[in-house]
């Protein structure tokens, strides 16, 4: 694959021009490159070009792919947490992104093989004018978080949000203000979070200059994902 190696180096850049716009160093953001759409190859390749943080959202895509690579990377499950899934999810994964609910948190504890050490745990906070099931209603995150953070097999690491499509740069900076407010105030509350996973290929620099502490990208390392 070429071009990883370029895009990766460009991407780094942008990162530590981010971060050092609100005093802050390369090495406080971590990339994880989202590698949904793209095969295995590309995975070895990221690999190659230094990179060790995956994400994927389709458990029966990722499977394969974790199974072919290297013991030295972290998965990390950033897709709908479905029941039936929890299992594999709590096998294969180093990091689950996308807890909402209790339910499938104690589910992830109680499916997490002793060997594997804890699995790394953020909570999805939902978007700002969305309904349903996209996240955890910011009223309720305390509670969620106090159930994490007591379960075995699981380490309670912070927050995770995938804004509405569509924001317009203020808008998004609104929705990552609300959100940094979120972790701050659990942190205040006494949990040992280090967290706040914000930001993609087309709003990155903005999520860290908002305090984002991982970034998620796929397009602009990858290019746009092949179809199917
Ligand atoms: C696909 C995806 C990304 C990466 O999106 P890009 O725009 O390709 O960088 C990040 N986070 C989540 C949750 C995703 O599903």
């Amino acid at each position: 694959m070429t071009g990883i190696t370029e895009h990766l180096n460009h991407l780094r850049v942008r990162i530590a021009l981010a971060a050092q716009g609100c005093g802050r160093g390369p090495a406080d953001v971590t990339l994880v490159a989202v590698s949904k759409g793209h095969p295995s190859a590309t995975v070895q390749a990221a690999r190659a070009a230094g990179l060790r943080h995956f994400g994927e959202s389709y458990l029966q895509e990722a499977l394969p792919k974790i199974g072919a690579s290297d013991r030295d990377l972290a998965w990390h499950f950033i897709g709908r947490l479905q029941s039936n899934k929890t299992r594999a999810i709590a096998r294969d994964f180093t990091w689950v992104q996308t807890v909402t609910e209790p339910r499938v948190a104690e589910r992830l504890s109680g499916q997490r093989p002793p060997y594997g050490g804890d699995l790394q745990v953020l909570i999805q906070i939902r978007p700002a004018g969305i309904a349903g099931r996209s996240g955890c209603p910011a009223g309720e995150v305390a509670r969620l978080a106090t159930a994490v953070a007591g379960l075995p097999r699981l380490k309670f690491r912070g927050i995770m949000i995938i804004p509405q499509a569509g924001l317009d740069a203020a808008a998004l900076r609104q929705e990552y203000a609300r959100t940094r407010a979120v972790f701050d105030e659990l942190q205040q509350n006494g949990h040992d979070i280090d967290t706040l996973s914000m930001g993609m290929s087309d709003d990155f620099e903005l999520a860290i200059a908002g305090g984002s502490t991982m970034v998620r990208i796929g397009t602009a390392l990858f290019g746009p994902r092949p179809s199917g």
